[in-house]
């Protein structure tokens, strides 16, 4: 039976140490700030925003929301991103995406000061993390990174199957394994004899967003897997992209859904908004 990749005591350990980070620079005068771009009212949005600055606030950090009707333009919008991204007092900021329709998200990205994407998603920290300089890192591949370190799984030599290649997961999440010094495979839907690839993984990572697609026969003897999928439950429960019990019974490692790469996702939103403070207070 697989052990837990367990997200919730990882992401513990991770908002405590943020803490702990935000306290020093409070004491030193230099308060650590989280600004956030809301437009619309989706539902689900607004909870994420509404969980990310409960989540600041319990790590000390102050947290503004900008929130917009849909008919915001995008030429007020980049006047925000300019006016966030020259205000000193403004640690790090983050758009919440999916932006309505109309909308120009990549542009509105792309214009955040590599030093404040506490999201680590604008071509220029994609690029940064590609060619080895030090960026803020993008949460969900991050988080996957330290709750396999957390639980001391060892990542360097090893085979590394990614399934998924978006911009958001799997693309920044394979250069994190290659800066592991992990063997990495890329998958996606086109990849033909997707099990027999997933099979050769040591470290398997399922981010296609297909509800239980990944079974015991994607799945070597003693794996590790992680599950990034997230999807909702006839019953209001949440399950990921792998079918858990069955694939339980094979792999060595498992992270549960919810309970794993969510909550660590969560956590290195915090990590980043400190990085950012401390950079931009020398260090
Ligand atoms: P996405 O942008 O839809 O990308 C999905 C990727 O999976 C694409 O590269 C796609 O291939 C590939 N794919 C789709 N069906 C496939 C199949 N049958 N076989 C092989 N590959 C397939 O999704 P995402 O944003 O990366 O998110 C993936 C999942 O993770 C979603 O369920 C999302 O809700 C969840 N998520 C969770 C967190 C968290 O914090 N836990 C964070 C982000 C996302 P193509 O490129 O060829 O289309």
């Amino acid at each position: 039976m697989a052990r837990l990749l367990d997200g919730k005591a990882a992401a513990a350990e991770v908002r405590a140490e943020v803490a702990e980070g935000v306290a020093e620079l409070a004491a030193e005068g230099r308060p650590v700030r989280l600004d956030v771009v809301l437009v619309g009212d989706d539902p689900a949005s607004v909870t994420y925003v509404r969980n990310k600055q409960a989540d600041s606030a319990e790590a000390g950090i102050e947290s503004r929301a900008h929130r917009f009707p849909d008919s915001v333009s995008q030429k007020e919008l980049v006047a925000l991103v300019e006016k966030l991204n020259g205000d000193a007092a403004v640690s790090g900021f983050f758009i919440q995406l999916p932006l309505p329709g109309g909308l120009d998200s990549l542009d509105l990205i792309s214009r955040i000061e590599p030093a404040k994407d506490v999201d680590g998603l604008s071509p220029q920290s994609a690029g940064r993390l590609a060619v080895g300089l030090p960026s803020l890192l993008p949460c969900t591949p991050h988080g996957i990174v330290q709750l396999l370190r957390r639980n001391g799984i060892e990542l360097e030599g090893r085979e590394a199957v990614v399934l998924g290649r978006s911009n958001l997961v799997g693309k920044p999440l394979a250069q994190l394994l290659l800066r592991e010094n992990a063997t990495v495979t890329v998958c996606h839907s086109r990849t033909r004899g997707l099990a027999e690839v997933a099979r050769r993984a040591d470290v398997l990572v399922a981010a296609i967003g297909r509800r239980e697609l990944v079974g015991a026969e994607h799945v070597k003897e003693d794996a590790v897997v992680v599950d990034v999928g997230i999807h909702r439950r006839g019953d209001g429960g949440l399950t990921g992209d792998v079918r858990f019990e069955e694939v339980e019974r094979k792999a060595a490692w498992i992270s549960p859904v919810p309970g794993g790469v969510g909550p660590m996702t969560r956590a290195m939103l915090l990590y980043n908004t400190l990085q950012a403070a401390r950079s931009a207070a020398g260090g």
